[in-house]
């Protein structure tokens, strides 16, 4: 059997090689998490901005001197929620804040016991039921 010579190997594509490709990705990718990083830096100014500088807990107030003390919380705990009119933020004293915190992690403890100790079959919850869909669906 006779293999042709002129077999057609796939043509290097013209115009940029693949570094260059590359590299135009990466400042893509670089920009779209620096404009991110700058947002999410900037919510607690804008917090601050629109929001009295008072902790929503203890009631305490704070002015150019003590400002340091407040932070902003997020009301579900979501970082990523960031709505500009504010209304996932709250302005929380240092102290108030780790309360806050605190009592979260504790509440979610005791549902997860509630849950547990509900749950009698231990395979209800199916994790990967989710991915199956996922995957099962084209
Ligand atoms: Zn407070
Ligand atoms: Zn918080």
């Amino acid at each position: 059997m006779k293999r042709k010579s002129s077999a057609s190997r796939p043509k290097p594509p013209k115009g940029r090689s693949p570094e260059e490709r590359e590299q135009a990705m990466q400042r893509i990718v670089g920009g779209a998490v620096d404009h991110r990083d700058k947002r999410m830096a900037g919510y607690r100014e804008q917090s601050l901005r629109i929001h009295p500088w008072i902790c929503g807990r203890c009631g305490r107030t704070f002015d150019q001197t003590n400002i340091a003390e407040l932070t902003v919380h997020h009301k579900d705990h979501n970082h990523d929620n960031n709505p500009s009119d504010g209304s996932n933020w709250e302005n929380l004293c240092l102290y108030c804040h780790d309360n806050e915190h605190s009592r979260q992690v504790e509440f979610q403890l005791n549902q997860d016991i509630m849950v547990k100790k509900d749950e009698q079959e231990p395979a209800k919850y199916n994790p990967f039921e989710k991915l199956k869909d996922l995957l099962g669906r084209k």
